[in-house]
């Protein structure tokens, strides 16, 4: 908290008392970096102010302006939470941190964040940063990803915390962990807690805070048809169980590895429509990939032509190409669409 005094790191959530706001801003922050946030955070507030104006928003509207902060089921868990809290909490945002657990999408980190900085309840938030500054500074060695570590750090974060200041304390450590005692290069030289520092003082800045597992990635190869149908093209929602739950898409078809157009004919959902009106392929586009945090995908958009009006199958949803933008996409569609302006209007050529 000595070192916070010093410090600034302006953001519009800091030092607000709402806790609709805070919840917005935390959930927003989550597998987030500030910088990216930000503007989103500023768009939900001036769209949304109140919980109520978020629960009473059409669900693809705020798809919509999540567009591109990625981990989609924060938006649904955000937007299923603030009906909860208008229809069956009254509108009334709960006051501590056991309630706030009560939540979906609330998990520790967020209420304790939420309880000190609103309510000033004297829990510990204990994020990647509090992780990082704990166990260089104390020379803790159990994995940060073990249930025994998850335990050990948690209740060494409570006990540290100041009682009466918990919300200055709780973002004085995270401050300190994002902006000063970062992963890469800490500012050791300079850190008024050299003196004391486990890692400093051993030189084990580098293997500290240690991690157990390692993420197993899995690789997906996505086609997507764009169809051009005179005015119109297809669309499809994502429903299922899977990434980019709610969010729209080409219709998609997923392969096992790298196809060709004619591999794609084959495929059981359309060997109907490929047979039957023998659709011209137009172009296809380079690989777009995109990393997640449990798969890497490699999407390739194949733009072909259809006379066919109506496709049955799979609830397809045929719209006007130049709406196009009205939809919530997934990121790597969005840069097809951005790097590819003709799928989305006649008129824009
Ligand atoms: S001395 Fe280095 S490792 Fe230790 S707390 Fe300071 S910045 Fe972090």
């Amino acid at each position: 908290m000595t070192w916070h005094k010093g410090q600034t790191r302006p953001m519009p959530w800091k030092g607000v008392k709402d806790p609709y706001l805070i919840w917005l801003s935390e959930i927003i922050l989550q597998q987030t970096r500030v910088e990216q946030g930000m503007p989103y955070f500023m768009a939900f507030s001036k769209k949304y102010p109140k919980v109520e104006d978020l629960a009473h928003a059409p669900e693809d509207d705020v798809m919509k302006l999540w567009q591109g902060l990625g981990y989609y089921s924060r938006a649904r868990n955000l937007h299923f939470t603030a009906k909860y809290i208008t229809n069956e909490l009254n509108g009334v945002f709960p006051d501590n941190f056991e309630k706030l657990l009560n939540l979906k999408g609330v998990g520790e980190y967020t209420a304790a964040a939420i309880a000190s900085f609103a309510y000033e309840e004297p829990v510990a938030v204990v994020d990647g940063n509090v992780y990082r500054v704990l166990s260089r500074y104390f020379g803790i060695k159990t994995p940060i990803d073990s249930l025994k570590g998850k335990k050990e750090f948690k209740s060494l974060a409570n006990q540290l915390i100041d009682r009466k200041q918990p919300d200055k304390y709780n973002q004085a450590i995270m401050d300190f962990g994002a902006t000063w005692c970062t992963p890469k290069l800490p500012r050791c030289e300079n850190c008024i807690m050299q003196d004391t520092c486990y890692a400093y003082k051993k030189e084990a800045l580098d293997t500290l805070p240690v991690k157990e597992k390692k993420l197993k990635k899995r690789k997906r190869y996505f086609n997507f048809l764009v169809i051009q149908n005179e005015e119109k093209t297809y669309l499809e929602k994502r429903t299922n169980k899977d990434i980019w739950q709610n969010l729209y898409q080409f219709p998609l078809i997923e392969t096992k590895t790298e196809v060709e157009y004619e591999n794609l004919k084959s495929e059981e959902d359309w060997t109907d429509i490929f047979n039957k009106f023998n659709p011209k392929l137009l172009s296809k586009s380079k690989v777009y990939k995109q990393v997640l945090t449990h798969q890497n995908i490699d999407a390739v958009f194949w733009t072909i032509e259809l006379k066919q009006t109506k496709l049955s199958g799979r609830k397809f949803l045929s719209t006007n190409a130049k709406d196009i933008n009205s939809y919530a996409f997934p990121k790597i569609i969005d840069c097809f669409i951005k790097d590819n302006p003709i799928y989305l209007s006649h008129e824009q050529n």
